[in-house]
Order: C-alpha cells, then sequence, then structure tokens
C-alpha cells in the first residue's frame, strides 16, 4: 500500500503487487514473536522502487483503502473464528487434564473451582461461536455484516484470550512450561485481540454503527 495522492487523504492510498526480485524491494529480518511462531514476520523495504500501471491492485489509483477495509470486515470473522479454535483447544485440554490429574485424593475435576471455569468457557465460548456464525450468515447472505464481523471478532479474541488463561489455571504450573500445549494457545491468541482492528478498534467501529460520534 503506498500513498499515491497525498491531497486526497484515504482515497489517495493504492495497493501494489510487487514481486520478489523487483528492483529496490527488500525483505527485513524475520521477528522474534510472542506467538504465532509458524508464520513469519518481515518488515518490507521499497527504496526508489518503480512499480509498473499493471501492478496496480483494484481498477484505479486510490482505491487502496476502500479495498482494505472490505478486507477487513470479512477478515474480521476469521480472526474471531481462529480465536475461537484455540478457545476450544485450550477448554478440551482442560477437560481431559482435569479428569487426569489426581491431587489431594481424587482427580480435580470433582473441585467446583475447577467445575466453574469449565462450565464458563462452555458458556462463553458457545456465545462467541453463535456471533461468529451470525457474521459469517450474513456475508453469505449478501447482507451487510460489518458491525456483526466486529462484535464477533471482539468477543471471541477476548474469549479466547481469557479462556487460553483459565487453562493454564487448570494446568497449574504444567499449564506454564510448554510440553503442555495451552501455554502456546495463550501465546498464540493475543495476536486476535490486535490483528485485523485492535479491541479498541472493534469497539470503535460498533459505537459507530450504533450511530454513536
Ligand atoms: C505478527 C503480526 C501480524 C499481524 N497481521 C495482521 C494482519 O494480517 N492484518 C491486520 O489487519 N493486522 C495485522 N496485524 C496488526 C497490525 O499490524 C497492527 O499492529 C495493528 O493494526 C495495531 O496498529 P499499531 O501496531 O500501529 O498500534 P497503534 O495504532 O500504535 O495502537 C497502540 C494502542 O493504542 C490503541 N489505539 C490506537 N488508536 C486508538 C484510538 N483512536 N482509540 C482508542 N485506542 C486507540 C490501540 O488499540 C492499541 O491498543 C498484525 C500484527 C502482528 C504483530
Amino acid at each position: 500500500m503506498a500513498k499515491t495522492d497525498l491531497k486526497k487523504g484515504v482515497h489517495g492510498i493504492t495497493a501494489f503487487i510487487v514481486d520478489k526480485g523487483t528492483k529496490g524491494f527488500t525483505i527485513g529480518k524475520k521477528e522474534d514473536k510472542l506467538g504465532c511462531r509458524g508464520s513469519p514476520t518481515s518488515q518490507l523495504y521499497f527504496d526508489d522502487c518503480f512499480v509498473p500501471d499493471e501492478r496496480v491492485l483494484g481498477k484505479k489509483l486510490g482505491e487502496g483503502f476502500t479495498g482494505a477495509m472490505k478486507t477487513l470486515d470479512a477478515g474480521r470473522i476469521s480472526i474471531g473464528a481462529m480465536a475461537l479454535g484455540l478457545g476450544e483447544a485450550a477448554y478440551a485440554k482442560s477437560v481431559e487434564y482435569s479428569r487426569s490429574r489426581q491431587a489431594f485424593g481424587g482427580p480435580i475435576s470433582r473441585l467446583q473451582a475447577i467445575q466453574w471455569k469449565i462450565a464458563d468457557m462452555r458458556t462463553r465460548l458457545d456465545a462467541a461461536r453463535l456471533l461468529i456464525q451470525k457474521a459469517a450468515t450474513l456475508k453469505d447472505q449478501g447482507e451487510p455484516f460489518g458491525n456483526e464481523a466486529a462484535v464477533a471478532k471482539l468477543y471471541a479474541s477476548e474469549v479466547g484470550m481469557w479462556a487460553t488463561s483459565q487453562a493454564i489455571q487448570i494446568h497449574g504450573g504444567n499449564g506454564y512450561i510448554t510440553d503442555y500445549e495451552v501455554e502456546r494457545y495463550f501465546r498464540d491468541v493475543k495476536l486476535c485481540e490486535i490483528g485485523e482492528g485492535t479491541s479498541e478498534v472493534q469497539r470503535m467501529v460498533i459505537a459507530k454503527h450504533l450511530g454513536l460520534r
């Protein structure tokens, strides 16, 4: 994405496809990240990099921002689903572990404190799933879905963060070491509160849809 007309604000941004190997285009170091470490992230550098007209993404110059916003609306459903998946994995591991871990004379699953954590996980994950399905259904039907996508992404990513934290707690000290996968879910899901618009930005989008200015 680049500003192609400095006077037009968001309508002066254009998206381009730049092939690897194009003169002036270089890729920075692989970043060392908290989570999502299976997906490499690097800065891209463009120094006097000439990109011809035929590499413009879209019909004409200036469509970059609107294109990105449309992509973000749909992408938010996917990020919500990603957070839900990590939350579901944390839930499944918690149920399994609570049944197998013996402490003070029996499995920890018999303890109400553990049962309530797992019951709350199930409840909030089900709610997140329904919100994601609502947004996805509207999109499939060709109806407006921007608000519902923001609601689903916001709720699912915060539930995912909360559920993975609960999972570590249920695993006790084992939850904190890498042999038990729940610490990875916790690290990975944090990105869902940041990418495709932070949780703060989702709240702004929702407030805008409510007509609050
Ligand atoms: C590994 C990785 C992969 C990513 N992949 C994607 C991706 O594929 N797609 C994508 O869209 N994003 C992605 N992101 C997120 C994106 O790169 C930005 O990090 C994100 O949009 C936030 O912008 P920023 O980092 O500049 O934070 P800033 O804008 O500097 O924000 C810092 C803090 O201030 C808050 N803030 C900023 N402005 C406001 C405001 N007006 N009101 C209230 N609070 C505000 C933010 O919510 C945040 O808490 C990725 C991030 C990482 C780390």
